[in-house]
């Protein structure tokens, strides 16, 4: 059962001002994470940022420069990847081609010196977790992607780990398959309740997997946090733009007006557009900031209505290109006042009743509420 391949539970982990050089080179710095246990999260960049690095610092391949690794309640700084209760999962699954699957699954038992008899025991166990006995025999060619993905899984998951490590297991799927095979994942770790964490560019992947996602540029986490908030509200220019087509506005805090939600109502000064009104927490008075809408949150309203207070920032903008990408048409347009690319998505239902097109120019409204403020 599946306590039993649960023996030590799951652990959470947490890095404290970790930090990684290559020689001169600092490939991550001081980075401070928490990892709840049995939570999913994932390392989301783009290439080069350093989310390999941390992953194979957490799982004992890489050695830290600075700072501290704990899993579970273990400092694990000086102990060897096969002591840290972790396992490992790589892009491709990695199985063996050669070997069938009892002794794919095998494999990590036998390094590690386990008994005949109690091998026999795990493997037996957890391939009837993973629903595939019956292909024990069999070798990974002759299973299915998904089937060989729990292999993948089983393999891991045989050495009994506290936390497993996913290095980009879906990158090399085409998109059918990596969309199944992501639930598949979340469904195992669920089922498991083991700590996932997995590195991934893929920003839908991120999204679909996580409950909690930690998004790094340059060797810097920019924000930790679930899906969702992710979405509503980045915390940086970087995050903004990486996580979606998000219209992002530069320009002067001139005011700011604390709400009853202990948020404040932050006017920017944007050349070229006046003012644009956003919510946050404002930087002082006269300095640099940003604030950034998502295409999907930006309305066309008719010119003849006066700004109100549910879309209190205008600007006009002429239509430029338009792609149909199915439920959801992509509207590029360039503002009239200072010709900055604007992304707005709507409903494709909603885009063909408009009867609008490229060319024509439009009036974008859009909230305060809707319009997170960032800090430059
Ligand atoms: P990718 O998605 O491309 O794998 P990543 O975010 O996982 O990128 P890392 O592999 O962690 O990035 O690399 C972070 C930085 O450290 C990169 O600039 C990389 O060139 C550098 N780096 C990684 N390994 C080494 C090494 N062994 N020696 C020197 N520099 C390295």
């Amino acid at each position: 059962d599946i306590q039993h391949v649960l023996a030590r539970g799951a652990a959470g982990v947490s890095l404290r001002s970790v930090t990684k050089q290559y020689g001169q080179f600092t490939a991550v710095e001081n980075l401070f994470l928490d990892i709840p246990p049995g939570s999913y999260c994932c390392l989301l960049g783009p290439s080069g940022c350093g989310k390999t690095t941390t992953l194979r610092m957490i799982a004992g391949h890489e050695t830290i420069t600075s700072g501290e690794i704990h899993i579970g309640d273990r400092r694990v700084n000086d102990l060897p990847p096969a002591k840290r209760n972790t396992a490992m999962m790589f892009q491709n699954y990695a199985l063996f081609p050669h070997k069938t699957i009892w002794q794919n699954v095998e494999f990590g038992l036998r390094m590690r010196k386990v008994s005949a008899d109690e091998r026999k025991q795990r493997v037996g166990e957890i391939l009837d977790l993973v629903g595939l006995s019956h292909t024990s025999d069999r070798k990974p060619d002759q299973l299915s992607g998904g089937q060989q993905q729990r292999i993948a899984l089983a393999r891991a998951l045989v050495t009994r780990p506290q936390v497993l490590m996913l290095d980009e297991p879906l990158s090399a799927l085409d998109e059918n398959l990596r969309v199944r095979m992501r639930s598949e994942l979340r469904n195992i770790q669920k089922q498991f309740g083991l700590t996932f964490i997995q590195v991934t560019h893929h920003v839908e992947e991120a999204f679909s997997l996580s409950d909690q996602i930690v998004v790094m540029d340059h060797g810097h986490i920019d924000q930790v946090a679930t899906p969702s908030e992710l979405f509503d509200k980045p915390a940086s220019q970087f995050v903004a733009k990486f996580i979606g087509d998000n219209n992002i506005f530069v320009g002067k805090v001139v005011n700011a007006v604390a709400e009853s939600d202990g948020l404040e109502t932050i006017e920017l000064e944007v050349e070229g557009f006046g003012r644009i009104f956003s919510r946050g927490h404002a930087v002082p008075v006269g300095q640099t900031a940003a604030c950034s809408v998502r295409p999907d949150l930006l309305n066309i309203v008719s010119e003849a209505t006066p700004p109100d207070a549910m879309l209190v920032n205008r600007l006009t903008a002429r239509i430029v290109d338009v792609e149909l990408t199915g439920y959801v048409t992509r509207v590029s347009m360039l503002a009239e006042a200072t010709g900055q690319e604007l992304l707005y998505k709507v409903r494709t239902v909603e885009w063909s009743r408009s009867g609008l097109s490229e060319g024509q120019v439009v009036t974008l409204g859009w909230s305060a509420a809707d319009c997170v403020f960032l800090p430059y």
